[in-house]
C-alpha cells in the first residue's frame, strides 16, 4: 500500500463571507467605559518571567495594576510604578533624571531582571515624557545584561488588551532576523496561559508541524527569530499592531477564526495542518480525542444556556469570537456585540460565522448603549467592573469580561470551562430569584 496514493492535505472549510460579513457597524465615539492598557501587565509579566514592567505614572495607576492583580502577593512583583510626582507635573524637576535613577536602582537591586519595559501613562503623556528616548538612553547604558523597551499603555491612547497588543508591537524590532534559507516556522502571537500553550505544542509535534515559536516568549533571553519563511498564526484578536509589526519584517499571517471552542479550537488547528501540509485522515486522528471529549462536556452546558440572549459592551475586543462560540455551540442568541475596536480582516472569518441579524457596534457611547441594552432585555450582559454593579441592581445578569482575558479559554480541554464562566452567573441568578422567592413566600409554601 501506498501512503502517497491515500494522501489528502488538509483544507480549510471556514467561511470567509456570508453572515455578519456585511452587516453595518454601528461606530460610537462617545464616554466609554473600559480599562487602560495598564491591566495587560497582569497577563504579560506573568507569561514573560524576566521582565520587568515599570509604568511611569500616578498613583491612580499603581492602584489600577495593584487592584487589577487582585490578592497575589508577590515577595518580589515584578511590576511597580514609577510616581510622577507634583514636582514633575509643575516642570520643576527633570523627570528624566529621576527615572534614570528609579531604574538604576531598580536594576540593581533585581539582578534577575533581563528585560524591562518603560510603560507609559495618561500622567506621562501630559507631560509629554518621552520614554522612547528615555528606553533608548536606559537600553545603552545597561546592555547587553539587560534590554529596556517602551509602549503605551495609557487611557487616553489604549483600551485593556491594546497594552499588550503595544507591548507585543515593541518586542517586534527586538526579535533576530531569521535568515532566508531557514525552514518554514510557525510562529504562535499572543498571551496564551502555558498550560493551553503545551496543549497545542503537543498537537504540532504529533501533525510533525515545526519550529514552532511563541510571542511573546516565556524568557526574554529567548525571543524568536522572524523572516520571510516565518508564517504567525493570531491566538488573540486584539493584535492589529503586532501583526503589521511581524508582516513588515516578512512574515506571512495564517487567516482562521480564534482557538475558542470546539468549532474555533478545530478550524485554528487545521489553518495550521493546511499550511504544513498536513494529511487529513493524520488530523482528524491526532484532534479526535480531545475534540470529542470537549464536544461532549460543551453539550453538558447548552441545556443551561440554550436560548439565552446575551448582550456585548465593548471591551477586551474578545466579543465577536466569543459570540460566534456561544450562538453556534450552545445556541444562544446573539443581541448586539459591541467592541472596542473591529479588525475587519483578522475578524474576517469569524464575522462570516456570526449569525445574521446580530448588532454589531465599534467604540462606545455608554449612555446610548445603556438604553440599547435595556431596551434588548438580555439574559446576561459581558462588560467591565465599572458598568456590572449598576447593571445587576437593575436586575441583569452579567458577566465580568475582564476574567475571560484572565482564565484560559482557548483550545479544546478549555471549551467547556469557557462555557461555564456563562453559566455561572445564570446559576447564581437563579438562586438568588429562587432564595428571594423562598423568603417571601408564605410558610408552608412551596418555591419553584
Ligand atoms: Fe488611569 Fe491613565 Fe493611569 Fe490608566 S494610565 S490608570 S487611565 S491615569
Amino acid at each position: 500500500m501506498n501512503n502517497a496514493v491515500n494522501f489528502t492535505p488538509v483544507t480549510v472549510n471556514f467561511p470567509t463571507r456570508g453572515g455578519c460579513t456585511d452587516t453595518p457597524v454601528l461606530r460610537e465615539r462617545g464616554q466609554r467605559e473600559v480599562f487602560c492598557g495598564l491591566t495587560g501587565i497582569i497577563w504579560l509579566h506573568r507569561k514573560i518571567q524576566d521582565a520587568f514592567f515599570l509604568v511611569v505614572g500616578s498613583r491612580t495607576c499603581a492602584h489600577l495594576i495593584q487592584s487589577a492583580a487582585g490578592v497575589m502577593i508577590f515577595a518580589e512583583p515584578r511590576f511597580a510604578t514609577a510616581i510622577i510626582d507634583d514636582r514633575d507635573l509643575a516642570g520643576l524637576a527633570d523627570a528624566n533624571d529621576e527615572l534614570d535613577r528609579v531604574v538604576a536602582r531598580l536594576l540593581e537591586r533585581r539582578p534577575d531582571i533581563r528585560m524591562l519595559f518603560l510603560v507609559g501613562s495618561c500622567p506621562s503623556e501630559v507631560i509629554k515624557l518621552d520614554l522612547g528616548r528615555a528606553a533608548q538612553r536606559l537600553h545603552h547604558r545597561f546592555a547587553p545584561k539587560v534590554s529596556v523597551l517602551n509602549y503605551s499603555g495609557s487611557g487616553i491612547e489604549t483600551t485593556f488588551t491594546q497594552g499588550e497588543d503595544a507591548c507585543l508591537a515593541a518586542l517586534v524590532p527586538m526579535l533576530p532576523e531569521q535568515s532566508v534559507q531557514a525552514a518554514p516556522q510557525l510562529m504562535i502571537v499572543g498571551t496564551l496561559a502555558d498550560v493551553v500553550e503545551d496543549q497545542f505544542q503537543r498537537f504540532f509535534s504529533a501533525m510533525g508541524i515545526g519550529p514552532v515559536v511563541s510571542l511573546p516568549s516565556r524568557r526574554s533571553t529567548e525571543l524568536p527569530s522572524v523572516g520571510p519563511t516565518t508564517k504567525f498564526i493570531l491566538a488573540q484578536p486584539f493584535l492589529g499592531d503586532t501583526a503589521r509589526a511581524l508582516e513588515a519584517r516578512g512574515a506571512q499571517r495564517i487567516a482562521a477564526p480564534f482557538p475558542l471552542g470546539v468549532e474555533g479550537t478545530t478550524l485554528w488547528l487545521s489553518a495550521i495542518a493546511a499550511e504544513w501540509g498536513v494529511d487529513q485522515s493524520h488530523f482528524d486522528a491526532t484532534i479526535a480525542a480531545a475534540r470529542d471529549r470537549a464536544q461532549m462536556a460543551v453539550a453538558r452546558c447548552r441545556a443551561t444556556l440554550e436560548g439565552k440572549r446575551i448582550f456585548f459592551f465593548p471591551d477586551s475586543q474578545l466579543e465577536v469570537p466569543l459570540a460566534r462560540f456561544l450562538s453556534r455551540e450552545l445556541g444562544m442568541q446573539t443581541t448586539e456585540v459591541g467592541s472596542p475596536y473591529l479588525h475587519r480582516q483578522h475578524l474576517a472569518e469569524e464575522l462570516a460565522m456570526l449569525p445574521e441579524g446580530t448588532v454589531l457596534s465599534e467604540g462606545q457611547d455608554v449612555e446610548a448603549q445603556l438604553e440599547r441594552c435595556r431596551a434588548a432585555s438580555p439574559d446576561i450582559i459581558v462588560c467591565g467592573l465599572g458598568l456590572a454593579n449598576p447593571l445587576e441592581q437593575e436586575g441583569f445578569t452579567t458577566k465580568w469580561s475582564i476574567e475571560l482575558v484572565f482564565s484560559p479559554i482557548q483550545g479544546f480541554d478549555q471549551a467547556a470551562d469557557l462555557a461555564e464562566l456563562f453559566q455561572r452567573p445564570l446559576r447564581r441568578r437563579a438562586l438568588l430569584a429562587t432564595g428571594r422567592t423562598a423568603v417571601e413566600q408564605a410558610p408552608g409554601e412551596t418555591a419553584r
